[in-house]
């Protein structure tokens, strides 16, 4: 490992499910390490054992994979508590931080000061949970490599921080250093939300004679009707979103646009494209918004450049094999420009599954006389293909003097119950002979 090589780490804490922003670091973080040819690493900080969820770092694990995002590196910090003891001790030995006695998570929650320092921080204890030692009348400072400028804060509003717990286990503040540290990270991109913790980091960073990093703070995404992101209107989860019918490609595309621009107004982009072209000024200073329609605007993109057979697979996936994977193949090519999520297959193409409730209200005022002479034109087909459907069909809407738009729109009702569905001559092909009659048939009968 050179000392220049660039190194980024995605540094999740397994407490919940992945929301999109997070995802959104991950790529970035990947891309910028990947487009040097340098290395991407996983680091989980399971040091919070309280808010770790069961499961919490397989989901991780399975949603980078999904998305083709590889680690060259993984580390998990509950396996390292010995770093961080060490780290911490050198910290109290050295002068920089104490060893603190009372039960409060900071000075400031106890209320012992309006300066933030802790009633402990001159007790000389010898035992107990260790905290940083701020410093008096110092300007901490460093410049943000995303936001492009220099971000500074007086010591006076950084409080004496936990870095190690009594049990033991290193807060996020002393971890984080520790290991970008120890794994020689060059490049650490986070949420904003973290931007308060920087100066923490930057002290500690200084007391344990370390090199800083780069230290980039992404923009936040914002929810359409403003502040942060809100589940009201669908999933931010990125399981959730791939459970409502996101296809990955999609959802990447469109994450990495949220926050980030190329130099040419190209839009599609694969993990390998953006992996290609970026490039850290790319990063936008505003806050993105969370489009919907633009992310389903980029799922229909990809839902019609993925093949047939490819989009069967993911269908009958999407689905759980509820659905039989031949007739999802006839299928396909039906409504592959008409859905926008995978679950809209649902919608336009369960009453190939099931028959559909007729509400006869939808029927026209002639579907009496439509429906028996579409029957008696289809019993007379034998070989129920396309082409002779639609001439037949045609043929018999002429010769009764019909209106075609009437005549197929209750043909489409007795079959599909529906209004809007796929193509439905080609459907009648792909229902067969007997079920369709049999529909036809059934809503003769239960209008009479
Ligand atoms: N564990 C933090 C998170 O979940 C990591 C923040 C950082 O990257 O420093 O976002």
């Amino acid at each position: 490992m050179t000392e220049k090589k660039v190194r980024t780490r995605f540094a999740p804490s397994p407490t919940g499910s992945m929301h999109i922003g997070n995802l959104r670091t991950a790529f970035y973080a990947y891309a910028l390490s990947k487009h040097e040819g340098g290395d991407f690493i996983l680091r989980i900080e399971d040091t919070d054992k309280k808010r770790e969820v069961e499961g919490g770092v397989q989901e991780i694990k399975n949603i980078l994979t999904i998305f083709g995002i590889n680690w060259d590196e993984y580390y998990l910090q509950s396996e390292r508590l010995d770093l961080y003891k060490v780290a911490a001790e050198k910290l109290v030995k050295d002068g920089h931080a104490f060893y603190c006695q009372c039960e409060a998570k900071n000075a400031k929650q106890e209320g012992f000061s309006s300066q933030l320092r802790d009633s402990c921080r001159d007790k000389n204890f010898t035992s107990g949970a260790i905290k940083l030692k701020v410093p008096e009348n110092e300007i901490i400072k460093f410049r943000d490599f995303v936001l492009g400028e220099e971000i500074e804060w007086k010591t006076e509003i950084v409080f004496d921080a936990t870095l190690l717990k009594s049990d033991k286990f290193p807060t996020y503040h002393l971890a984080v250093v520790v290991d970008d540290h120890a794994t020689s990270v060059s490049h650490v991109l986070r949420g904003h939300d973290w931007l308060p913790s920087t100066p923490i980091h930057l002290l500690v960073y200084k007391y344990l004679d370390f090199k800083i990093p780069q230290i980039g703070h992404l923009t936040d995404i914002l929810d359409p009707d403003g502040g942060k992101l809100s589940k009201r209107k669908g999933s931010t989860s990125v399981t959730g979103l791939l459970e409502e019918g996101y296809l990955p490609e999609a959802l990447f595309n469109f994450v990495i646009l949220a926050g980030w621009a190329p130099k040419d107004n190209r839009e599609l982009f694969s993990l390998e494209d953006f992996v290609n072209v970026f490039d850290a000024s790319g990063f936008q200073k505003s806050n993105p918004i969370f489009n919907r329609d633009k992310l389903d605007w980029f799922n229909g993109q990809y839902i019609r450049k993925t093949n047939d057979s490819e989009l069967t697979t993911r269908i009958l996936k999407f689905y759980k094999e509820k659905y039989p994977e031949d007739l999802i193949e006839k299928i396909v090519p039906l409504i592959k420009d008409r859905i926008t999520r995978l679950s809209d297959f649902d919608t336009l193409a369960g009453f190939f599954f099931k028959e559909s409730e007729v509400d006869k209200n939808l029927l026209g005022d002639n579907f009496d006389k439509h429906l028996h002479a579409a029957l008696e034109t289809l019993l007379t087909i034998k070989d129920f293909n396309n082409s002779q459907m639609n001439d037949k069909l045609l043929e018999t809407v002429k010769n009764n003097n019909f209106k075609t738009g009437d005549f197929f729109m209750d043909l489409r009702i007795a079959i599909t119950g529906k209004k809007m569905t796929p193509p439905i001559n080609e459907s009648l092909v792909i229902l067969g002979k007997e079920e369709t009659l049999k529909r036809i048939k059934q809503v003769l009968k239960s209008t009479n």
